[in-house]
C-alpha cells in the first residue's frame, strides 16, 4: 500500500472515522521519494533500533522498518492507533507506542527495546515542539548514534548554521556540544497534506560517541548560552553580567583568554568558545 498516496491517505482516514489534527502538527507525506530519501540517509548500518516520533499512518514508518532490524514509533494521537496496525500489519518488526514522547521515559524505552543494538532516531517531527523534542532526546542520557528530523526550514538552516551566521542561536551552540550537524535536503510544502504554510528540510545530527567538551560547570556553560543568546543585540559582555553573578571585568578577561574583543557577540561564540569561557569563569571567579 502506498501510504503516501492521497487517495490513499483520505481512504484510510475516512475508515478509520478521524481527521487531521492541528494541535498535533499532522502534516503527512504525499511524495514517496520523501520518505525512502530520508530512511536511506538517516543512519549507516542497518543492524539497529530506530526511535521513531509521530508515524502518522505509517509512510516513513514502513521504509524504516524495510531497511532497518527494528522500528519502534511513538504516536500521541490514539486514533491513528488502529490505522497503524492494520497500514503496518505486514511488518513484524515495528513496535507503536501510543504516547506523547515528551512524556516516555527515553532510557527506559531503549532498554526495553533495543536489545543492545545501535539505535538511531528517525522522524518528520510536529512543528509546535521542535526543540523541546530534540532537548528530550539529547538530555535522555541515551547514546544515539544518529538524530535525523524533518523540520521547518528555517529551523533546520538554524541547526545547522555557523557562529557569525544570523541563523546561529542557542540551540546551534547547545547542539554543537552533542554533536555534528548537516542539512540533508529541502522538502517543498506541496510535499505534504494538509500542506503546511513554509518548506522543511532534513537534518542529521552525528552524535559525538565520546564527549568532545567537558566543561567544568555544565550548568554554568549552559547558562552562559543562554543568557547570552536571550540578550541577542548585546554584546556577551552585557548579556553575562545582566544573567549572571560575574564581573564586567572577569569577563572581559575571560574573552581575552581566547582572543576574543570584549564587544564581541553571542552569536560569534562557537561551542568550543562557550566551554573555554565558562572554564575560565569557574576557575577565576
Ligand atoms: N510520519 C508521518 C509522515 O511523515 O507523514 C507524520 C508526521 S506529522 C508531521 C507528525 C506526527 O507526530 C503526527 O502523527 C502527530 O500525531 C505526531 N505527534 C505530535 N506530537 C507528538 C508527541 N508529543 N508525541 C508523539 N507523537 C506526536
Amino acid at each position: 500500500m502506498d501510504l503516501c498516496n492521497i487517495s490513499v491517505i483520505k481512504s484510510v482516514m475516512a475508515d478509520a472515522g478521524i481527521t487531521f489534527r492541528k494541535e498535533f502538527g499532522q502534516n503527512f507525506l504525499t511524495n514517496r521519494m520523501i520518505p525512502e530519501d530520508i530512511a536511506d540517509n538517516c543512519a549507516d548500518t542497518s543492524e539497529r533500533m530506530i526511535l521513531e516520533i509521530g508515524p502518522g499512518i505509517g509512510c516513513l514508518t514502513q521504509e524504516l522498518a524495510m531497511r532497518y532490524k527494528k522500528v519502534v514509533a511513538v504516536e500521541i494521537d490514539k486514533g491513528l492507533i488502529p490505522v497503524l496496525s492494520k497500514t503496518l500489519s505486514d511488518f513484524d518488526n515495528i513496535t507503536v507506542i501510543n504516547d506523547d514522547i515528551m512524556k516516555v521515559d527515553i532510557k527506559a524505552l531503549i532498554d526495553e527495546y533495543s536489545e543492545g543494538m545501535p539505535v538511531s532516531v528517525c522522524a518528520n517531527l510536529p512543528y509546535y515542539i521542535t526543540t523541546p523534542i530534540l532537548m528530550h532526546l539529547l538530555e535522555s542520557d541515551v547514546k544515539f548514534s544518529t538524530i535525523t528530523v524533518m523540520v521547518q526550514n528555517e529551523v533546520a538552516a538554524r541547526l545547522a548554521s555557523k557562529p557569525g551566521s544570523s541563523d546561529y542561536g542557542a540551540i546551534t551552540a547547545v547542539l554543537g556540544y552533542y554533536g555534528t550537524v548537516r542539512k540533508l535536503f529541502k522538502v517543498s510544502a506541496g510535499c505534504f497534506m494538509p500542506a503546511p504554510k513554509v518548506d522543511s528540510a532534513v537534518v542529521r545530527i552525528d552524535l559525538y560517541r565520546e564527549p568532545a567538551y567537558t566543561p567544568l560547570d555544565e550548568k554554568l556553560f549552559r547558562n552562559c548560552i543562554k543568557a547570552a543568546f536571550e540578550m541577542r543585540r548585546k554584546t556577551f559582555v552585557n548579556a553575562i553580567s545582566a544573567k549572571l553573578p560575574y564581573t564586567k571585568e572577569l569577563l572581559c578577561a575571560a574573552l581575552a583568554s581566547i582572543g576574543q574583543d570584549e564587544n564581541v557577540r553571542g552569536e560569534r561564540l562557537s561551542t568550543e568558545d562557550f566551554v573555554k569561557l565558562s572554564d575560565y569563569i569557574t576557575e577565576n571567579k
